[in-house]
């Protein structure tokens, strides 16, 4: 299972003379002509020279010299593989691979395959041709029985798979590309399908095994706010969510469901609406927030919307007042509290409620959404979760990392939301954008602006937001705007004073780095300029973005960046120029970075794939999924006879992946 990444065809060989500029790998057979060894110290180079009947090519040792010097000979037959360029108008290859050219290799057709290899292991004698001659001798000796199939008869034939043997035979040592890809092909599906497999299992035992508490009923908390206290008719996506979760609280096992909705989705009301859902049935409910002020926005939000209903409702947070708190532990204890609004610090303390039935964590992008469930697994009967999140996870990510969650998604924005308007300006143009700033705040708006954080240093960061905040008040000066700060060295209270001074529309302007982005509502921002825009990523920008274009006037976010920009940045300006919507900017954010990179995913261990991509193989991922899902609605426990080759593999593999890190 050590597979190579490419391939050799010993019998393509190419003519010297026909490299040009733009040729890439090249294959050569030619005789060495003169070997000399160059320059001085750092300079120092081999440089050999190969000939063909059509002409002559430089090839380039900087390291290794002596080495090589040992195994090439002047006058002798070569076979020769690199990338070759153009170097002063001559064809040379640095480090090519090189080896003499044996007859019988470059006649008889097949593809020799190249394995990836470390440093270490070719020191211990396990070089890519090393590892080559032993997949050989391996393969030659085992047999058909020896790697058994392990798919069902009928998917191999529906999708016209080569069977296992052959497939891991002709991945290693096919006769011709078809054969190779076939083999790919079947090994990549074999990947996807396994996985698909198993989390669905996982799911299913979950279900099956936990028990969770039944709101069996919709009765009057919910009724009589969904006909007499909605404030708008709910979107589309929005009723169907309700009911996707209200069809898993009445099953009888714990709900344990990802809820994603892009910013400004409604996810809130959807929320409320289950939470009243477990009021009905004689359930507490509990609402966590990430911060003091979003638990405090929440609590607001939640207690206008309840006004007029006899729904019970109180925040609890790191602030609440003693005398204050008690009343609410014991109001939770004796059951006359329907909803507790918190922060997760305070909630996660000992706060007993009598009746806990649903928990929400608005963990607005963050991902670990698991970990958090976990803190609840102490409880006898498990409430059930619901972890909203504001950043879109791809599609196919959410399918392999999240495979064995359940989860929800509100795909539309409520009607007559006015996108935010996005332009990418040069620095150049600080001038004219300051203006326009200057001209939405005399309107009455708010602005904001953002400086990207310096990873490596909490002090650049201040002294690069330092030197921006200067840069903005020379713009607006003291005397005619108000403009507030923030950043991470300041203290949680100093920080949440600016930020409610902004909120409050003291301040016209607020400067600060990232700290931002955690879902402030405030519906009189209408522009927001991010400063060195190019230092952000795709789901940060967007998030950013995020903080306006909340209320009902036009919003607009505007990029600033230096004039020269690398390539990825220019197309994640132009993505986030193109559009506003958050699934199709994680689909880029995923295809740009690959799916290691993406907060979160990398401990998961779920898309460590030996050769499918969920970036390239996204068709395949999918009828992987649909095949999954047809195996396991009809045999959950896989105990059908033409089932058994899966049951058989999957036992046979226990133990040798670890899946536990996710569930
Ligand atoms: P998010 O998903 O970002 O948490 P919120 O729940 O805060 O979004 O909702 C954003 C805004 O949209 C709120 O002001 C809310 O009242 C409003 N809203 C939510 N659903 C609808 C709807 N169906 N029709 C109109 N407005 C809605
Ligand atoms: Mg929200």
């Amino acid at each position: 299972m050590h597979f190579p990444f490419r391939h050799v065809d010993r019998t393509k060989i190419d003519k010297i003379a026909s490299i040009m500029y733009e040729t890439n790998y090249v294959q050569l057979v030619g005789t060495i002509a003169g070997i000399e060894v160059l320059g001085e110290r750092s300079s120092k180079r081999l440089r050999a020279l190969l000939k063909d009947d059509s002409g002559e090519i430089e090839l380039v040792w900087f390291q290794s010299i002596q080495w090589i010097q040992k195994i090439i000979q002047e006058g002798s037959k070569y076979l020769v593989f690199g990338k070759a360029g153009m170097f002063n108008n001559k064809p040379q290859i640095t480090h090519p691979e090189i080896e003499i050219c044996q007859p019988e290799l470059t006649t008889t057709k097949f593809l020799e395959p190249v394995y990836p290899t470390t440093e270490k292991l070719k020191a211990k004698g396990l070089s890519a041709k090393q590892i080559a001659k032993l997949t050989g001798t391996l393969l030659a000796q085992v047999s058909e029985k020896e790697i058994a199939e392990n798919l069902p008869y009928n998917i191999i034939e529906k999708l016209k798979l080569v069977n296992r043997f052959h497939a891991i035979t002709a991945v290693h040592f096919p006769k011709t590309q078809e054969q190779y890809e076939a083999a790919l092909h079947r090994l990549k599906f074999e990947e996807l399908f396994f996985a698909q497999v198993r989390m669905r299992m996982i799911r299913g035992q979950r279900h099956r095994r936990s028990k969770g508490v039944l709101f069996e009923k919709v009765g009057n908390y919910f009724n009589s706010f969904y006909n007499n206290y909605l404030p708008f008719k709910l979107t589309n996506a929005q009723k169907r969510v309700v009911k996707e979760i209200r069809s898993d609280t009445a099953k009888g096992h714990q709900m344990n469901r990802l809820l994603q909705g892009d910013v400004g989705s409604g996810k809130t009301i959807v929320a409320l609406l289950i939470m009243l859902l477990a009021a009905d049935n004689g359930y507490q409910s509990c609402f966590m927030a990430p911060t003091e002020i979003l638990s405090q926005q929440h609590y607001n939000n939640l207690k206008n919307l309840l006004s007029g209903t006899s729904v019970e409702i109180r925040l609890l947070t790191g602030s609440t007042k003693k005398a204050e708190r008690k009343l609410i532990l014991n109001e939770l204890k004796n059951r006359t509290l329907h909803f507790l609004v918190g922060t997760h610090a305070v909630i996660e303390e000992a706060v007993q409620f009598k009746n806990l039935g649903l928990v929400i964590i608005d963990e607005q992008h963050r991902f670990g959404v698991a970990q958090r469930a976990k803190l609840w697994s102490k409880a006898v009967v498990l409430p059930h979760i619901l972890v909203m999140t504001a950043t879109p996870i791809p599609r196919t990510l959410a399918m392999t990392a999240y495979g064995d969650l359940d989860y929800s998604i509100i795909n539309e924005l409520p009607p007559g939301r006015q996108p935010v308007i996005t332009v990418h300006r040069f620095e150049t143009k600080r001038m004219a954008v300051m203006e326009f700033v200057r001209s939405e705040i005399a309107k009455g708006r708010q602005a904001f602006f953002v400086y990207p954080l310096i990873e490596e240093s909490e002090k650049l960061s201040y002294e690069n937001l330092e030197e921006g905040y200067k840069q903005v008040k020379s713009f607006f000066p003291e005397h005619l705007y108000s403009l507030s700060m923030l950043h991470g060295k300041m203290h949680a209270q100093q920080k949440e004073e600016n930020m409610q001074r902004f909120k409050e529309g003291k301040t016209q302007i607020l400067v600060g780095t990232t700290v931002i982005e955690v879902g402030i509502d405030i519906p009189n921002a209408s522009v927001m300029v991010i400063e060195s825009a190019e230092k952000f990523g795709l789901s940060q920008l967007h998030q950013l973005r995020g903080r306006v274009g909340r209320g009902n006037d036009k919003s607009y976010c505007i990029l600033l960046t230096p004039y020269k920009l690398g390539n990825e940045a220019k197309e994640r300006l132009k993505i986030m120029c193109a559009t506003n919507d958050g699934f199709k900017i994680a689909e880029k954010d995923l295809e740009l970075r690959g799916p290691g990179e993406i907060e979160g995913t990398k401990q998961s261990g779920m898309l460590n794939f030996k050769l499918a991509s969920i970036v390239n193989d996204k068709d395949l991922l999918d009828v992987a999924k649909y095949y999954a899902e047809q195996i396991l609605k009809d045999d959950e426990e896989l105990i059908k006879p033409e089932n058994s080759v899966l049951k058989m593999y999957l036992l046979s593999q226990k133990g040798k992946i670890s899946w536990s890190t996710i569930s």
